[in-house]
């Protein structure tokens, strides 16, 4: 562990964010550092580029039969946000109270020295053989992914994919991540007016576009936040413990403010569709004048049911926006983004193989948890290879504060990470 410690802390002293403002020389410096730690170990390693950043593929042959593992990580990160947010600075790792705080210390650098800890564990007698895929634009939407995956794909099969990049459910209570939300994001306009006019000689009886438009927001909710939109898939979470006040703690809702929706609050945020307005176009308050503004836009993003078809979402969204255009103003809708939730079957030996070594890490099996957000990856990688089991594992816990300032890894369960995942590639190799 002291080494693997000292090679994380290298590996997020490099700024690797990937978004096109950044220092693209830094995601190379990345993609160099981890192809060299895993040459070290004795992989044939190879940087490609399908149009889009560095990712790193390596391979390292284990005993002829045994099965072929692939491990995934990403070695780009979110950008810093402002410095004063940090209590250290971002890519200078800095240990406190067990933790160890940076940009990247667990999303996702920590998966990748997991996979190598693992590695290293078996020394030469690896129990399996592997494939290691480090993405270098997951913070920035995988898009060069399936040309990646079309132009690899034969190198990248593999019998189990162990996806490092997601969470545990609580400190000393690890979890395989079994449901993942997809995601439909589209931009509508109401327009109400063939120019904008003057609002003292015509308001009262003409419509304007932003009150059009807010009164259409508030359609696509119940009084009680439930969803309005009809013919969405819903679907049920695991029925783990979690309560108002954790959902309130985690969030940070302010007090006196509502919990909106029905049902399990686990099923609100994992497993049934939420509706949220991400950005509206319209006259800022300080430009804004007397006027009738004649057309007005909103940004919604949709997550959707894992098990939900996403054209179909997309048709039932378009379906409501436009039958319940208010006055009659003219409504457009297009799509900007979409992606394939995730539901994994999470049975058969490799789960088992799996749930054991959690138990041969933390003493006690993994809880089965869904996260609400989605991965793009996940959906890629599971339509690519439909017959092998995804394990999406995490290194993070709830305190990680991935993607935000201060986040960090606690050291004591990356710790059982790292045990668990050399326990994994063990019992995966007895499944020959
Ligand atoms: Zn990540």
């Amino acid at each position: 562990m002291p080494q693997v410690r000292t090679d994380l802390e290298a590996l997020t002293r490099i700024p690797s964010v990937s978004l096109d403002a950044f220092d693209q020389g830094e995601v190379e410096r990345s993609a160099s550092a981890t192809a060299a730690l895993f040459e070290a170990e004795g992989f044939d390693v190879e940087i490609s580029r399908e149009g889009g950043r560095p990712a790193v593929i390596a391979r390292k042959a284990g005993p002829a039969g045994a099965p072929t593992v692939l491990l995934y990580a990403h070695h780009d990160v979110q950008p810093p946000g402002p410095d004063e947010l940090w209590t250290s600075p971002p890519f200078v790792p800095t240990e406190r109270d067990g933790r160890l705080y940076g940009r990247g210390a667990a999303d996702d650098k920590a998966g990748i020295m997991a996979h190598l800890a693992a590695v290293r564990a078996h020394g030469d007698a690896l129990p399996v053989n592997l494939v290691l895929f480090v993405e270098g634009e997951e913070e920035i939407g995988s898009e060069s992914l399936p040309a990646t995956l079309a132009a690899h794909g034969e190198k990248l099969r593999a019998d189990a994919i162990v996806l490092a990049d997601s969470t545990n459910w609580a400190i000393g209570e690890p979890a395989l991540t079994v449901t993942l939300r997809g995601l439909i994001r589209v931009v509508v306009t109401v327009s109400t007016l063939a120019h904008g006019v003057h609002s003292g000689m015509f308001g009262g009886a003409v419509p304007d576009a932003i009150t059009a438009l807010v009164r259409l927001l508030a359609t696509l909710h119940e009084d009680d936040g439930e969803i309005a939109v009809a013919g969405l898939v819903t679907g049920t979470a695991s029925d783990l413990p979690y309560d108002e006040a954790r959902l309130r703690a985690e969030s940070g809702l302010l007090d006196g403010v509502a919990i909106i929706g029905r049902g399990p609050l686990l099923d609100r945020i994992w497993a049934k569709p939420s509706i949220t307005t991400i950005g509206i176009d319209a006259p800022t308050v300080a430009t804004a004048s007397n006027t009738l503004v004649a057309s007005a836009s909103a940004k919604i993003s949709m997550r959707i049911a894992p098990a939900q078809d996403p054209a179909a979402a997309y048709d039932a969204l378009r379906a409501h926006v436009l039958e319940h255009a208010p006055w009659g103003s003219q409504v457009e809708m297009h799509l900007d983004d979409s992606g394939e939730g995730f539901a994994a079957d999470a049975q058969g030996p490799i789960y088992d193989a799996a749930r054991a070594a959690f138990a041969d890490a933390w003493g006690h099996p993994p809880v089965d948890i869904g996260v609400g957000g989605s991965i793009p990856f996940v959906a890629a990688f599971a339509e690519r290879f439909p017959e092998a089991a995804l394990l999406v594992t995490g290194v993070e816990d709830p305190d990680s504060r991935a993607h935000g300032a201060d986040e960090s890894l606690h050291l004591g369960e990356f710790e059982k990470v790292c045990v668990a995942e050399a326990a994994l590639l063990a019992r995966l190799g007895t499944l020959a």
